[in-house]
């Protein structure tokens, strides 16, 4: 995609991730602001794209076609929970299903791995956020094999070709869901260790920000390498031409927000959305609808 061809705020289109052996993550920077000097430089843009989401939204909605699924994905502290707050902000709450994926629990472990996200799809004419999502199943499980081990599926079925198994099957029910009318958007909010461990100390060192601290994240550091492979090879997989990953650079929030805010308007600037039409004998019918209401008030003032 040129920039020509961009309909975002800026061209985020060097974001977007190819499929295959030609994406590396190592090469993507963290700190990357690019078009932008500093958020002062960014600032009117920030506030003009919440306007432009929720115009878009407005008409994505009467239209009731489409609908937008964002889905985030990222190590702890890279900011998932403020870029969906701020990407939001402007939106209408009745048009939009932001859904947290969390540890599954049982009964969601006695169905396939794609049956919680299902239930959880956004209807036509919303945008649904998913925080976190079945992508867990090829990174957190796949960094630690017990809790694979723990997904009560046939042994038979648990060979080496698990995560390329999975890869299929996430491609293709992305793209029934987007033959049937949802535009995918994916990203990986990209932060660099260093950045992380700031934030964490900044969790606990801010007495306000203490709540967001947990132990357990400390433990999912300690596997950054392998997380960092697996993200590798999970984007390099799943990249594809109707779902493609993005790899956001995290370690400035307000470029993350900007970018991600972005790349959903680009998303629904190229979907076809327009507001339902009244045909003629509709607008008769409105006609007489409306005379009589202002005959109302006449009456009334009488
Ligand atoms: P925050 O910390 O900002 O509240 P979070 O998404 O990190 O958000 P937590 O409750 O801290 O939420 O963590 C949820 C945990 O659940 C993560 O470690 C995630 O990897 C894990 N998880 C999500 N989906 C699955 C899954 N399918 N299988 C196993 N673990 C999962
Ligand atoms: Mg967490």
């Amino acid at each position: 995609m040129s920039a020509a061809e961009n309909h975002g705020l800026f061209d985020c289109s060097r974001l977007r991730a190819p499929r295959g052996k030609r994406f590396r993550l190592a090469d993507r920077d963290t700190a990357d602001t690019h078009p932008f000097k500093d958020k002062d430089a960014a600032e009117g843009y920030l506030q003009e794209g919440v306007a432009r989401l929720a115009a878009l939204q407005d008409t994505l909605y009467a239209q009731d076609r489409w609908s937008v699924l964002l889905i985030v994905q990222a190590m702890d502290a890279a900011g998932k929970d403020g870029t969906i707050k701020h990407v939001m902000s402007g939106l209408n709450p009745q048009g939009c299903h932001v859904v947290a994926f969390k540890t599954p629990s049982e009964t969601e472990l006695d169905h396939d791995f794609l049956w919680r996200s299902n239930i959880n799809l956004p209807e036509r004419g919303r945008i649904g956020v998913f925080n976190r999502s079945y992508y867990e199943e090829v990174l957190i499980v796949r960094v630690h094999p017990p809790i694979l081990a723990g997904q009560m599926l046939p042994p038979s079925l648990v060979t080496k070709n698990i995560w390329k198994e999975r890869y299929e099957d996430i491609n293709a029910a992305e793209r029934y869901l987007t033959r049937n009318g949802t535009k995918i958007v994916k990203v990986f909010l990209n932060v660099s260790k260093e950045e992380q461990r700031r934030r964490f100390l900044d969790r606990l060192e801010d007495k306000d920000k203490n709540w967001k601290f947990r132990a357990a994240d400390l433990k999912e550091r300690d596997y950054w390498k392998d997380y960092m492979k697996a993200y590798q090879e999970m984007i390099a997989a799943t990249s594809t031409d109707w779902a493609p990953w993005h790899v956001v650079p995290a370690d400035h929030k307000w470029f993350s927000r900007l970018a991600v805010a972005d790349l959903l308007i680009d998303a629904l600037e190229r979907l076809d959305l327009q507001y339902p039409r009244v045909d003629a004998s509709e607008k008769k019918k409105l006609e007489v609808i409306r005379r009589r209401m202002v005959g109302e008030s006449r009456g009334k003032a009488r």
